[in-house]
């Protein structure tokens, strides 16, 4: 990268206050001085994680990572009625994936419903929680505003009554929505999440975990503080829509016997322009049909950015540079590319493809001969070693690779003019036929025998150089081309997000030749295609039906900000 250092310095690198706050609590003098750093990533398994969770992900892992501590990956199932199998095994795929070990620390919340229902229990004694009989609308009607306190009729009534209620709610005596166990704490706060908060409801639903054994369930407020604690966590590390239920999070921590209390900590969210990142508007375009699945290569789920050919380390490297802050901002989508780029320059196999094809017929080369040549797999890297490709009289070179008429300063094949064919011979144009319908069928051209390797002998300068596949040995494939799911930058801020779809957003070409050695690409892998970007291996090819998905073109359109 040749502007490389103007990059570094506008890369948002914003630093990482998360972590700098971390490294003073368990410093000298520190909160949990000396404590082992222990963290946790708790998503919800109701839907495939997407680039955002990767962000919470490499601060939750990478917080534990760098101060030698443990993360554990806990799946928030204390809602019944959305969880999946599916999702589960879905998830810790992609944590892994992307390069994480949670060691023997897979959780379930779920896991903890005895420990908050006994917790409640103890908050009834202490006085500190209440059963609430009011309607859904009562609720809402007495909830007050700023200047008005909130009214709770059931607030003061006798302790032993509201045990016999929670009791009897849990034994499943009422239904859905008759009462609610609520924390006593300041009906006149300021912060309304403290007014007097739900900590649990009745909800009679199957759990996929524990079956028909509950039908109250915790509220997340109540429940995710308690399981921080039970698993003994150091820091619970949050997104900013967390900040005003901090207050109540310190409240159920305080109120619960335990050795080191945990601590939340909230940063700003990852969004990123041209797509959406919501489950609910990733689970309408997979459900109804719009892409390819979970893991459509167009989609910001972990699933699709790994089938779109991103590497763990490129996501990780996103996620670093662009920091950790309070601040919410949004990363453009071709930072995410360039960070991909940066990647893959570096590791990426070089090879030949011809994605528009039309034969160039060498007509001095001697019909039935093929030659076998020497080309670098990666001039980046040395030690990647080199590769043979054959050449005979006929190759495929990319249609607009020759003009008839060409405009100034168009170095490649004409009529007359002289071309490099990379690493084979220079060539020179002689004619060209058309079909009936005036497209270009084939071009002819005359090879210049002492210029093997692409060099003449004499030394005359060629400024053109373009790929080739041999005909005798190409492989057919099908390619596919992604472009922006959006048209919008921000497609959340449209009245319907649905409006603003690209419907060019996938292009499949299905008449491409690539040269032979990619007969053998495995999945996972990544390909530079010689002047038309980064390209893997699609999970749905077969031997005899190719498929590439282009990962990112070359061009860089990453702008630093000034
Ligand atoms: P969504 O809003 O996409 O449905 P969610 O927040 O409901 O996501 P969870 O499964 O609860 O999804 O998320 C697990 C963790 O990932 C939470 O700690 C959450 O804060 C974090 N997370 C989710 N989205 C983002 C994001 N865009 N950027 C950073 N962290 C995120
Ligand atoms: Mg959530």
């Amino acid at each position: 990268m040749e502007n490389g250092e103007e990059l570094e310095k506008a890369e948002a690198e914003t630093g990482n206050f998360v972590f700098e706050e971390i490294k003073k609590e368990i410093s000298e003098g520190g909160r949990v001085e000396g404590c082992e750093v222990h963290t946790r990533f708790p998503p919800e398994p109701n839907g495939y994680l997407h680039i955002g969770h990767a962000k919470a992900i490499c601060v939750d892992f990478g917080a534990a990572k760098k101060f030698g501590g443990k993360c554990n990956l806990r799946m928030d199932d204390t809602n019944p009625s959305k969880e999946d199998v599916e999702y589960v095994d879905s998830i810790k795929e992609d944590v892994k994936w992307l390069g994480f070990d949670w060691g023997d620390r897979f959780y379930y919340a779920s896991d903890y419903f005895d420990v908050m229902f006994e917790n409640a229990c103890k908050l009834i004694e202490k006085g500190l929680a209440y059963v609430c009989e009011q309607t859904p609308e009562e609720v809402k009607k007495n909830r007050g505003d700023a200047k008005t306190p909130a009214v709770s009729p059931y607030r003061d009534r006798p302790i032993s009554e509201s045990m016999d209620l929670f009791k009897r709610m849990k034994n499943g005596e009422f239904p859905d929505g008759k009462m609610t166990l609520r924390a006593k704490i300041d009906l006149s706060s300021g912060n309304f999440n403290m007014r007097d908060p739900v900590i649990y409801r009745i909800n009679h639903a199957h759990h996929h975990r524990t079956g028909d054994k509950w039908c109250i369930y915790p509220m997340y407020d109540y429940a995710h503080p308690i399981e921080d604690i039970v698993e003994g966590i150091t820091h619970s590390l949050c997104t900013l829509e967390f900040e005003d239920h901090r207050p109540l999070y310190d409240w159920v921590v305080n109120n619960f016997e335990c050795s080191v209390k945990p601590r939340q900590i909230e940063f700003a969210r990852l969004n990123i322009n041209n797509t959406v990142m919501s489950k609910r508007k990733l689970r309408k375009l997979v459900e109804e049909g719009y892409v390819d699945g979970w893991d459509d290569p167009r989609l910001p789920t972990i699933g699709g950015l790994r089938r779109r050919g991103y590497t763990p380390a490129s996501i990780r490297n996103f996620c670093d540079r662009i920091g950790v802050s309070k601040v919410i901002s949004t990363v453009e989508y071709s930072f995410l590319e360039h960070c991909l780029r940066d990647d893959l320059n570096l590791t990426a196999t070089r090879a030949m493809a011809v994605l528009d094809p039309v034969k160039l017929v060498i007509t001095n080369y001697p019909e039935g001969k093929t030659e076998e040549l020497e080309i670098e797999n990666n001039p980046n890297d040395e030690s990647a070693g080199t590769r043979k490709i054959t050449f005979s009289r006929e190759v495929y070179i990319e249609r607009d690779d020759f003009m008839e008429e060409p405009p100034k300063k168009y170095f490649r094949l004409f009529v007359g003019n002289e071309v490099r064919l990379k690493s084979a011979y220079v060539v020179k144009c002689t004619g060209f036929k058309k079909d009936e319908n005036g497209n270009i069928s084939e071009i002819y051209a005359e090879y210049d025998p002492d210029s093997k390797g692409g060099n003449p002998k004499d030394g005359r300068k060629i400024k053109g150089t373009i790929h080739w596949v041999d005909v005798n040995t190409a492989a057919d494939a099908t390619i596919n081309l992604y472009e922006n799911l959006f048209t919008s930058a921000n497609p959340d801020s449209e009245e319907d997000f649905m409006s603003v779809l690209n419907p060019e957003s996938l292009k499949v070409l299905k008449n491409c030749k690539l040269e032979s050695a990619l007969r053998n690409a495995k999945l996972g892998d990544s390909y530079q295609f010689m002047r038309k970007g980064y390209f893997c291996l699609d999970k749905n090819s077969k031997e005899n039906n190719l498929i590439f998905n282009r990962s990112v073109g070359l061009k860089d359109s990453f702008k630093p900000k000034k």
